[in-house]
């Protein structure tokens, strides 16, 4: 494990194809029963096996036990009709049939926490784990019980919580919160939804993060970005609020986006988790493409509390595309690393002990 500049992916990597269809997302299983639960924990290790190969330091599951981010930790829980459903516009951008909250949410045991397991017994480096976060999961779901946004935030907040300490105590060293909705909703963000993800970390000794991005490479979220004109700053909203925060680690898109770098400033103090590889494109990067990615926001982020990663989960590319683009991010971070690793200032932050 590299103490500096340790990489990771966002979460997700594309299936198996005998798992599930690929280059899809919400793709049905191929499997069912036990055959699927074997099915998942293979790809699980698979998924393992890959970025140990590329070199990543932080390690994921790859999301392999997860139709979908968000979905898939929903089903199970309970006040949630997945036979109901209702047509919502999702990030106020493209339309999906989701199901129907009809009564108190409840959580009435673990989701993900065998799965955390597997993963904590193939690999001895650092691991993550992701989560939605609450603003996203009351934003793919339509409620007819709680009347309200908020309210059903802070409910799905405790629940993550719940979820969140039993990752803890299963060996995940970073719990990771999915928040694409920050980049929407500001008002909400500024109101209650940086406090509801801050109930959702509460009282975790294991470093929590927060991923914030413009989305997957689907046609939704490249049309909603050419509507985005040259600049996006939409980070400036929720970046200082972050900023004076709980949470120890943001995760950001950068590559290829057209995100403004100083807006990075605004996090200074906090860990970064950079996108230095594009999900929205299968050109698979060079080493020096993420290289110069990475030293474009050293200005703006400590050297040591840079963390190469991904713009986004990688579900929906081939197989053979996401393995080169962590093998390019691993190799790009070894650029960087190498060439940060003399400096004075990271000299200085040893020595400042952080
Ligand atoms: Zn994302």
């Amino acid at each position: 494990m590299n103490a500096l500049l340790p990489t990771s992916i966002v979460g997700s990597l594309p299936k198996p194809s005998w798992l599930a269809e690929p280059e899809k997302l919400w793709s049905p299983w191929k499997l069912e029963g036990a055959e699927l639960a074997e099915g998942t924990r293979d790809a699980l290790r698979l998924a393992v096996d890959e970025q140990l190969h590329a070199g990543i330091d932080i390690v994921s599951d790859g999301e392999q036990t997860r139709q979908h981010f968000v979905t898939t930790f929903i089903e199970h829980l309970g006040g949630v009709d997945f036979e109901r459903r209702e047509t919502v516009r999702i990030r106020d951008r493209y339309d999906a049939s989701v199901p129907t909250v009809v009564g108190a949410v409840t959580r009435e045991r673990s989701v993900f926490v065998d799965d955390a397991r597997a993963l904590r017994e193939r690999t001895d480096r650092p691991i993550k784990w992701a989560l939605p976060g609450p603003m996203t999961m009351i934003d793919t779901l339509y409620d007819r019980h709680y009347g309200s946004r908020e309210k059903l935030a802070w409910e799905f907040a405790t629940i993550l919580n719940q979820e969140a300490r039993e990752l803890e105590a299963a060996g995940v060293d970073i719990i990771q919160f999915d928040e694409p909705a920050f980049n929407v909703f500001f008002d909400d963000v500024r109101d209650w939804g940086v406090a509801t993800l801050e109930r959702a970390a509460e009282g975790l000794r294991s470093e929590t993060a927060v991923h914030i991005c413009y989305g997957y490479g689907i046609k939704a979220n490249n049309d909603w970005k050419a509507t985005l004109g040259s600049e996006w700053r939409q980070y400036e909203e929720s970046f200082p609020l972050l900023q004076r925060s709980t949470i120890d680690i943001v995760s950001l898109e950068r590559h290829h986006s057209r995100v403004p770098v100083e807006l990075i400033e605004l996090l200074r103090g906090k860990k970064v988790m950079v996108g230095a590889v594009d999900v929205a494109s299968d050109a698979i990067e060079t080493p020096e493409q993420v290289a110069a990615t990475l030293r474009d926001v050293l200005p703006f982020v400590d050297a040591d509390r840079l963390y190469p990663s991904t713009n986004c989960g990688m579900a929906p590319l081939t197989r053979d595309v996401a393995r080169g683009k962590m093998v390019a991010l691993a190799a790009g971070a070894e650029i960087v690393r190498a060439e940060v690793s003399g400096t004075d200032s990271v000299l200085a932050a040893a020595q400042h002990g952080r």
